[in-house]
C-alpha cells in the first residue's frame, strides 16, 4: 500500500490523545487518511468523523456503515482536595490494578498539566492508608479509584486557574503511548481501537491505491464515546444510511471464548447486549472459504460495541462485529502483526463482491427525517 505503514500509523494513532467525549485529537490524525481515499468526509453534530466512498451499485439499498469508535478509556477528575491532590473517576471500563500509577496528562480547559498517578507508598505501617490495606489483605482488596490519587505539586487554585476542575480529563501520558514490537506481535495502549482504526485507514487506502470501487456505498464511521455508552454510534445509526451495519473493534483472544491469540478475524455471534445477525457472519464465513482465510467465530459476554448498542436501541437492524484477536483488553495491549492485514483483506473482499441480494434482505437504509 503506497507510502501507508500499518505499525507505523498505530503506533501514531495510539499516540493520540482520545477520552471519550474529546476525540478531536484522534479526529484531526485521521481526516487527512480519509480525505485523501474517500469521496466525502465530514465531522457530524456529535463528533463522528465519516468517510463516504460512492460504490459500483446504483441502488441505494446497497449500502455499508462499518463503526469503530475513537476514544479510548480515560479518567476524570471527581474533586481536588485542600492540598491540591486530585481525586479521580473512571471513564469508560479502566481499572487501576491493570493500568498501574505513573505519569497522565491532565486536561485543563486553559492549560495541560502533567501528573503522576498514585495509591501511596507501601513502606508504612497500619497508621497508613490505602497501600497498607491493599498488601495485608491477603489479595483480597483491590484497589480501586476511590484509593488513588494524582499528584501534580500544584494546589487546588493553581490547577483552578489551569481550568482543572471536577470534570477535566485525565489520560495516560504521552510518552507512555509507545508501541513494543514483539516480532510476530504488536503492545500497546489503546489498540483498543486504534487497532480496528488503523484497518479501516488501511482498507480506504488500499480501495484507492488499487482503483477499486466498492460495490455498496461505503460509510467509514469513526465513532465517538463508545466507551461510555456508544452515544456516537447510536447518533450515527439513525443519520447515516445503509441497509448493513459492521462494527470493528478488539476482541478478548481467551480460552473461555475458545479464541485463539492469532491472526485470524474474530466473526461475533452475540455479546451482553444483542444478537450479531446470522445471516452476516455466516456470509463472512463463506467469504473466508473462498479466499481460503482462516477466521475465528465468538459468543462473547461481559461485552458490548457500538454495534450491539446500537442495535439494541433500535438504531441498527441488521449488523455484524468483526474483532482482532487482542490479548490483555483494557490494559497494555497485545496484537498479532497479521492481524490487521488479514481484516483489511477480508473486508475488502467483502466490499468487492457483488452483495446485492444479501443487502436486499436487510430493511431500507434510514432517510432523513424532513416534517
Ligand atoms: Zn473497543
Amino acid at each position: 500500500m503506497s507510502d501507508f505503514n500499518i505499525k507505523t500509523t498505530l503506533d501514531e494513532l495510539c499516540r493520540q490523545y482520545g477520552p471519550s467525549g474529546y476525540e478531536q485529537e484522534v479526529a484531526d490524525y485521521c481526516r487527512p487518511f480519509l480525505e485523501s481515499s474517500c469521496d466525502k468526509v465530514w465531522r457530524d453534530e456529535v463528533g463522528n468523523l465519516i468517510g463516504f466512498v460512492d460504490g459500483e451499485s446504483d441502488d441505494p439499498q446497497d449500502s455499508v456503515r462499518i463503526f469503530a469508535h475513537m476514544d479510548e478509556i480515560a479518567l476524570m477528575v471527581k474533586r481536588i482536595e485542600k492540598d491540591g491532590l486530585i481525586r479521580v473517576d473512571p471513564l469508560g471500563g479502566i481499572y487501576p490494578n491493570l493500568i498501574g500509577v505513573g505519569p497522565v496528562e491532565i486536561l485543563g480547559r486553559h492549560e495541560r498539566q502533567m501528573g503522576i498517578l498514585g495509591a501511596g507508598s507501601v513502606h508504612v505501617s497500619e497508621n497508613s492508608s490505602t497501600a497498607y490495606d491493599i498488601q495485608h489483605s491477603m489479595g483480597n482488596k483491590a484497589m480501586t479509584w476511590s484509593d488513588t490519587h494524582v499528584f501534580t505539586g500544584l494546589s487546588r487554585e493553581a490547577l483552578y486557574r489551569k481550568g482543572i476542575r471536577a470534570g477535566t480529563r485525565i489520560v495516560i501520558a504521552r510518552h507512555r503511548r509507545t508501541l513494543t514490537d514483539l516480532g510476530d506481535f504488536w503492545a500497546g495502549y489503546f489498540f483498543d481501537n486504534r487497532a480496528a482504526i488503523a484497518t479501516l485507514l488501511a482498507l480506504a487506502r488500499q480501495l484507492k491505491d488499487r482503483n477499486q470501487r466498492p460495490f455498496p456505498d461505503l460509510y467509514i464511521v469513526l465513532t465517538a464515546e463508545e466507551e461510555v455508552g456508544a452515544h456516537g454510534a447510536k447518533f450515527a445509526a439513525r443519520n447515516v444510511p445503509a441497509a448493513l451495519t459492521l462494527g470493528l473493534d478488539v476482541g478478548p483472544a481467551e480460552e473461555e471464548y475458545s479464541i485463539d491469540f492469532t491472526p485470524s478475524p474474530i466473526l461475533v455471534y452475540r455479546d451482553e447486549e444483542a444478537l450479531y445477525d446470522r445471516q452476516v457472519a455466516d456470509h463472512f464465513l463463506d467469504v473466508a472459504e473462498r479466499i481460503g482465510m482462516h477466521v475465528q467465530t465468538a459468543a462473547l459476554s461481559s461485552y458490548r460495541s457500538d454495534v450491539s448498542h446500537a442495535k439494541s436501541s433500535g438504531r441498527s437492524p441488521f449488523s455484524g462485529l468483526i474483532c482482532i484477536p487482542t490479548k490483555n483488553t483494557h490494559s497494555y495491549e497485545i496484537i498479532h502483526r497479521s492481524a490487521i492485514p488479514n481484516t483489511v483483506r477480508i473486508l475488502s473482499e467483502f466490499l468487492l463482491e457483488d452483495t446485492h441480494s444479501l443487502l436486499q434482505q436487510f430493511c431500507p437504509p434510514p432517510t432523513p427525517y424532513v416534517e
